[in-house]
């Protein structure tokens, strides 16, 4: 079990009154799975993610990475857990360091004190499961946004997460780069990296094998998207909208059209149309 919530509190210091921004969380994250966090802004997505690896610790309540507290001080131990639960954040900008992409592969194992040898290896590995191999030696200013964010992905592959954190990796690009990150992400999850996405899109949660749901600092829905989608109000009521083809097919079943009520993809739901004639 990577990831284990029990009961978690975050509060962000601030001058005049405090900001809840975690409210009771207790869950876990089962290793291999493919979660995706859902929640309109300020509903407390960064906040829990900075708490998966401990970049925040909580101010009440338990966090664990493979059985050891996030809470802890000493310096190797937060690092291991840094390097079990990998972030990419959603500014692919911010992201970059280096001025030659594999600097910029290599810097995480490099800090990690990986022998020489193994780094070449890593980027090879990294920059393989980001299908971006021949941008070894460019430079990452001339790249589109879904590159960059492969490029961001791979930077954190390299040093061997078990878990990787999406937080809205995806909201800054265009349909196309967003793709390209769901994509990569799907490919990883399937080589056994567990997978949490962070995103606003409701579409993408349509791949997840669960879907967590917050609301002012707190887990409000946790199921399977079959399970989310099917509470159609209560979704709205949290100000997170359907996917398009979900939509489109709730309200072909409201006027009587005899389909299915589950998820569907644009492609199912024109077959499924053409079928019901
Ligand atoms: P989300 O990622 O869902 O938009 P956040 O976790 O960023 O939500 O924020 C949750 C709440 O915490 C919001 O009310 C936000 O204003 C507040 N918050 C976030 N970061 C800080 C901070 N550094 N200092 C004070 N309040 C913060
Ligand atoms: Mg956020």
């Amino acid at each position: 079990m990577p990831i284990k919530f029990e009961n978690v509190n975050y509060e962000y210091p601030t001058e005049d009154k405090s900001v809840v921004a975690v409210k009771g969380v207790t869950l876990e994250i089962e290793d291999g799975s493919f979660v995706c966090v859902c929640g309109e802004n300020g509903s407390g997505k960064s906040t829990l993610a900075k708490l998966m690896n401990g970049l925040l610790a909580p101010t009440s309540g338990v966090v664990t990475v493979d059985g050891r507290s996030t809470a802890t001080e000493e310096e190797t131990e937060l690092f291991a857990i840094r390097q079990k639960v990998g972030m990419v954040f959603q500014n692919p900008d911010n992201q970059m360091i280096a001025s030659i992409i594999e600097d910029e592969i290599a810097f995480g194992p490099e800090n990690l004190g990986v022998p020489r040898e193994e780094i070449g290896e890593r980027i090879d590995y990294a920059l393989s499961a980001v299908g971006m191999t021949e941008y070894r030696y460019n430079t990452p200013y001339k790249l589109s946004g879904g590159q960059k964010q492969r490029i961001a992905i791979a930077a954190v592959l390299a040093m061997k997460p078990e878990v990787l954190v999406l937080d809205e990796s995806t909201a800054m690009l265009d349909p196309k780069g967003r793709a390209e990150v769901i994509k990569v992400a799907e490919e990883l999850n399937k080589q056994g990296i567990t997978i949490v996405l962070i995103t606003h899109f409701m579409e993408e949660a349509t791949r997840a094998d669960r879907v967590i749901v917050m609301n002012g600092g707190s887990v409000v829905m946790d199921g399977t998207p079959a399970e989310i989608f099917r509470k159609r109000e209560e979704i709205e009521r949290y100000d997170l909208e359907l996917p398009v083809a979900d939509a489109i097919a709730a309200a072909l079943i409201g006027e009587g059209l005899p389909l299915e009520d589950r998820i569907y993809s644009a492609s199912e739901l024109a077959e499924a149309i053409c079928r019901s004639k």
